[in-house]
């Protein structure tokens, strides 16, 4: 059965490109006799709002979706960091005390997310009292997972190359926000038994992490469907632009969520927005 999902972090509210996303992954659960899920994605405690969450549930409903909601990100943290250790148990984590500055210093080139990590740590000494972030050693999970592949509906096989990316962070400095994007979404992805991870083309290099995560922890490989983004005027994709309203802004005003989803659907959309692939956009 397909099992697809909607994980929207509450760190803001909810826009048309937003919108776009849940109605993508629900009509693709509904049209194959599926089901859609909603997660929160809160890992980031010190930027997560729990009134934005409620927020989200009265969008979706406003837009006509229904959903099965399954555990937000903040409830698993045993679950992730449990991943990490079993990770660095193998050798393929490393410490990273790098700032932000010094990796834009470093870096030799740029990735899908900004300069891409150079590997300075990588064999550096440390000191285990010192707060770190941890980093996948890429180079040495590919030696031993090999060559791996995965499935795009929209763009057909594809060969994992994480190496596109650097050695992602895996675990934050941040005490309070322990696990990252990547480490978490692959195992509540494999958690909730989804079948079709839908969201942006913005996602779509993060996927190369997530299938070689997938298959270093010894999870289920999904397909993917990376949909169109909705672009601004400059070509980017859209965010909460000065002026554009959310979703919330638009529901509160009393417009007709029904509506709104339906001319998504069909691919009208507001003046100065399009549908495009956004692949020169940073994510
Ligand atoms: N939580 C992410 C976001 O709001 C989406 C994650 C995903 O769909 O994999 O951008």
């Amino acid at each position: 059965m397909t099992v697809t999902r909607f994980a929207p972090s509450p760190n803001g509210p909810l826009h048309l490109g937003h919108a776009y996303s849940a109605i993508a992954a629900h009509d693709l659960a509904k049209a194959r006799g599926g089901r859609f899920l909603l997660r929160i994605e809160d890992i980031d405690g010190a930027r997560s709002r729990s009134e934005l969450a409620e927020a989200f549930r009265a969008d979706l409903e406003w837009l006509g979706l229904e959903w099965e909601e399954v555990p937000a990100q903040s409830t698993r943290l045993a679950a992730y960091a449990a991943a990490a250790e079993r990770l660095r148990a193998e050798g393929l984590l490393y410490p990273c005390r790098c700032t932000r500055a010094e990796i834009a210093e470093a870096a030799r080139e740029m990735g899908p997310d900004g300069p891409v990590y150079p590997g300075t740590c990588r064999d550096a000494a440390f000191d285990p009292q010192d707060p770190a972030a941890w980093r996948l050693d890429v180079a040495e999970a590919l030696r031993r997972t090999g060559t791996l592949a995965w499935f795009d509906e929209r763009a057909g096989e594809q060969q994992a190359r994480p190496e596109l990316g650097g050695d992602v962070v895996l675990v934050r400095k941040d005490a309070e926000t322990p696990a990252s994007y990547h480490l978490a979404v692959t195992i509540d992805d494999a958690a909730d038994g989804v079948t079709l991870v839908t969201r942006g083309m913005d996602l779509f290099p993060a996927t190369h992490v997530h299938r070689l995560l997938q298959a270093l922890l010894g999870l289920p490989v999904p397909a993917w469907h990376h949909h169109p983004l909705l672009l601004d005027e400059t070509g980017q994709k859209l965010a909460k632009r000065r002026g554009s309203p959310s979703l919330a802004d638009r529901r509160l005003a009393g417009e007709d969520g029904r509506t709104l989803a339906n001319s998504l659907r069909q691919g009208r959309l507001p003046s100065g927005i399009t549908l495009g692939e956004g692949l020169d956009t940073p994510a």
